[in-house]
């Protein structure tokens, strides 16, 4: 951790090496017992971990289908083409998000339609649905941000009365709950990924579908594994996505660990939330106590890039999630939009930075940070 000539790294963004020395030896027994009986790929592990993060996800109202595929971005990617979305379609998507929510949205050939953020929670909102509807709009994609929930009921409210799909972007959210109900299992289908320091995450590359649908489901069972429902007989141009055993016997024991570790980045927010009163820092905006499952800690600070030089001269790492708004990459500029387009998601990426919170945190290092943060304001 530490950078040469520069400041040794106290306090780390993130630190997974904790979380792995306590499973270490699970961990080993489960990939050896893969090694031995060798079914690599959709094995059981697979089959018995969707059925056990369907479980999870559950409220009593209703089975939910999960499907593992590759990763969050094919979850994404799938899961709009499962639900008939493609060329033509619009898809309306925050933009302020990571850009695999665009990506995702590219890859199924639909339009990307950005939509601006709330100036409070940074999350997309159905004011800003509203303003990105056109008669082309198929579908929306509420990206839980940050680990808490979109505000779903007006969202879901306006697509049934448009007659619009609704895919959530949970990636961050695993096991963040609105009104007893899960991250990812509101809409049409919900998208996870287990990227290693995702709040579930695997020591890979990994993700998962869930939807209430059978026949989405399978639509998805279909396209991840070459568009086959029996070998060699491929109904639908499908891909490969398949989730691997390894992966999947991994996050078997980590689900096991996920509320108490939820649970964990809880209270290590309060203990931010309280110990940044009285600082020019905006705190992230109150959430239902279960709704946020605390991925990231954000505050916005003025002069940004000052503050995290000065932190980082102290040995504390931060993160910039993210440093632009979806319009403002290469990647999307033939979506034609331009500075100016989303006002609240471009102020959003001028001023927020992420400090350092993960389960295994130590709660000093909490008030370690906060009172740098007040020399550093002072
Ligand atoms: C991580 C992430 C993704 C993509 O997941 P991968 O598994 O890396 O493909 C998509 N959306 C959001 C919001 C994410 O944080």
């Amino acid at each position: 951790m530490s950078g040469g000539t520069a400041t040794r790294v106290q306090i780390p963004f993130v630190d997974l090496r904790v979380q792995h020395r306590e499973l270490h030896d699970e961990i080993g027994r489960a990939v050896s017992r893969i090694l031995d009986d060798t079914s690599f790929v959709l094995g059981s592990d697979v089959a018995a971990f969707e059925s056990e993060f369907a479980t999870y996800l559950a409220s009593g109202d209703g089975a939910i289908h999960a499907i593992g595929v590759a990763s969050g971005l094919d979850a994404l990617h799938l899961a709009l083409v499962a639900l008939g979305i493609g060329r033509g379609d619009e898809v309306i998507v925050p933009a302020h998000t990571f850009a695999a929510s665009a990506l995702g949205v590219r890859a199924s050939g639909a339009t990307i339609v950005l939509a601006d953020c709330d100036p409070h929670t940074m999350l997309l909102n159905v004011e800003g649905v509203k303003r990105a509807l056109t008669p082309r709009t198929r579908a929306i994609l509420p990206v839980h941000l940050y680990g808490r929930v979109c505000e779903m009921d007006p969202i879901l409210a306006l697509a049934r009365e448009r007659g619009l799909r609704v895919v959530e972007d949970a990636a961050q959210a695993h096991g963040a709950r609105l009104a007893g109900r899960a991250a990812g299992t509101f809409g049409d289908a919900g998208c996870f990924s287990f990227y290693p320091s995702k709040n579930l995450g695997a020591c890979g590359d990994a993700g998962m579908i869930v939807t209430r649908d059978p026949k989405t489901a399978e639509a998805v069972k279909r396209l991840r594994n070459y568009g086959q429902s029996v070998k060699y007989h491929h109904d639908v141009s499908g891909t490969n996505s398949r989730l691997d055993s390894i992966q999947a016997a991994i996050l078997r024991i980590k689900l096991r660990h996920l509320d108490a570790w939820n649970e964990r980045r809880r209270v290590l927010a309060a203990r931010y939330d309280r110990a940044l009163e009285g600082l020019p820092i905006e705190r992230p905006a109150p959430a239902p106590p279960a709704s946020h499952v605390h991925h990231l800690y954000v505050v916005r600070v003025p002069e940004r890039d000052r503050v995290r030089d000065a932190l980082l001269e102290q040995g504390i790492e931060t993160g910039v999630h993210y440093p632009k708004p979806i319009h403002f990459h290469g990647a999307f500029s033939d979506l034609g939009y331009r500075e100016g387009s989303f006002v609240e998601s471009e102020r959003a990426a001028r001023e927020i930075v992420s400090l350092p919170l993960y389960p295994e945190m130590p709660d000093e290092w909490v008030d370690d940070v906060a009172s740098t943060l007040r020399r550093i304001l002072r």
